[in-house]
């Protein structure tokens, strides 16, 4: 489907409880000339041939790279089915090159450089914004002329991301808020279109914020265990599948916390070697 002048996205409802909404993928520029592809699917047969399929219906037009916006395997598993297929540069961010260089040749993968610009079909290129926090190797990408964010996993379309360091994740959604866009293309989720995806990033902060502060008023009232302070902050019908993504959420902002030095964090388990916890 088409999004913009030069945005088309491939969606897969891949039905996972972790992305509501299911992924994208996108190419990007003109189908008559040449595009780019982003992400590349998880590496079941079925979702590569729907993206090769879609490539088939664009027209199979040349690809100027693939590019990743990070190492998670729903992004990167179909990369060498696809790559045989396309046999464009493999382009990511510099800690990703050697994983990506085992399941292509390390002939094939080029990094990326920060804020580099990746020309391609109908005069337009996009950006490489580095932007760690759910990953170390994540890359988001801007394409001007349509005022698009290509966001990876850093803002999803229908659901809050998981985040391993929040304070980098912090610093990359600032960026990100410079670049101008109205249009959020995400991994996972619908496309968000003008006027809620001009707004999406900073509502994104906002949300973290206000965890954040939810989180010191439970330290304040002496909830002092991740498990409980998860209690405390989420809604309490939270679904299953939910409660472990939610509790290693609360896990990274206490280590933002601490990292600030705004909280302390107090050893009191010990547990004998070798035995086994069940808690
Ligand atoms: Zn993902």
């Amino acid at each position: 489907m088409q999004v913009t002048p030069h945005v088309y996205v491939m969606h897969i409802d891949d039905d996972s409880v972790y992305h509501p909404g299911g992924s994208n993928n996108y190419f990007v520029g003109d189908p008559r000339e040449e595009m780019l592809l982003i992400d590349t699917g998880d590496q079941q047969r079925e979702w590569t041939r729907s993206i090769l399929e879609y490539y088939e219906h664009l027209g199979r037009p040349k690809i100027a790279a693939i590019l990743l916006t990070h190492s998670h395997q729903d992004h990167i598993g179909g990369l060498d089915r696809i790559y045989d297929v396309v046999q464009a540069p493999v382009r990511c961010h510099p800690k990703l090159v050697k994983k990506l260089a085992s399941m292509v040749g390390p002939d094939a993968v080029v990094p990326l450089k920060s804020r580099e610009m990746v020309r391609t079909g109908g005069d337009v290129a996009v950006q490489a914004i580095f932007t760690p926090g759910h990953e170390v190797d994540h890359v988001a990408f801007h394409l001007r002329t349509d005022h698009v964010l290509f966001t990876g996993d850093c803002v999803l379309g229908a659901s809050s991301s998981t985040v391993r360091d929040l304070a980098s994740y912090m610093q990359s959604l600032q960026l990100l808020t410079t670049y101008q866009h109205d249009t959020i293309c995400p991994g996972h989720g619908p496309v968000v279109p003008p006027p809620r995806g001009a707004e999406l990033v900073r509502w994104y902060m906002h949300h973290r914020e206000e965890r954040e502060q939810q989180i010191l008023e439970a330290l304040a009232k002496g909830i002092t265990g991740v498990k409980e302070i998860t209690r405390h902050v989420y809604p309490r019908n939270l679904r299953k599948g939910l409660r472990e993504g939610a509790e290693r959420n609360v896990t990274t902002h206490l280590a933002k916390l601490v990292q600030e030095g705004r909280v302390t964090q107090t050893p009191s388990h010990y547990v004998l070697q070798g035995a086994t916890r069940n808690s």
